[in-house]
């Protein structure tokens, strides 16, 4: 994991343990790197996202099998008004934004563990798709496509049988 900017410690305290529990794999914690300015859309107030994915995709980290970005900011992508997240297919990168999966941004009570766990979907979600799984039609399913934070909520932070299956074939 790799934190763009101040990410709250618990929040990567709280991935570092319920990662593996889906995708089994070592979780280990890189330090923190600044949000380059240039990435800015003053317009839009949010940040464009395809940058910040070139920026790990070419951090050299020994033994890494994935990067998963996390930060604070919003993201768009050309052609989307936002996204809770962006990864290449079957690449190394994914990232995903905390900033609208806070109860806060829809002037709710913030509430902690509830965006623990939507942050640990979308994670799993980014992730899925670097170890190649595309969208799936099941609402449960992690994979399924989030247009908004109900659907977040909907879906579960696991695989459906379905892609557990294309998973095991992946590897
Ligand atoms: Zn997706
Ligand atoms: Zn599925």
């Amino acid at each position: 994991m790799v934190p763009f900017d101040n990410i709250d410690k618990d929040i990567l305290d709280f991935l570092s343990v319920n990662l593996p529990k889906i995708i089994p794999f070592p979780v280990k914690t890189y330090f923190s790197l600044p949000i380059p300015s240039n990435t800015y859309n003053p317009e839009r107030n949010q940040y464009l996202s395809l940058p910040l994915l070139d920026i790990l995709n070419k951090l050299k980290i020994p033994d890494s099998f994935k990067v998963l970005g996390i930060t604070n900011v919003d993201l768009y992508t050309h052609g989307l008004n936002f996204i809770f997240g962006q990864a290449k297919l079957k690449g190394k990168e994914a990232l995903v934004s905390i900033a609208r999966l806070d109860n806060s941004f829809y002037g709710l009570p913030k509430n902690q563990e509830i965006l623990y766990i939507r942050t640990l979907k979308e994670s799993i979600h980014e992730l899925g798709h670097t170890l190649g799984l595309p969208h799936c039609p099941n609402p449960e399913c992690v994979m399924c496509f989030s247009n908004s934070i109900s659907d977040t909520d909907r879906k579960s932070y696991n695989f459906c049988p379905i892609c557990k299956l294309s998973l095991s074939y992946l590897f």
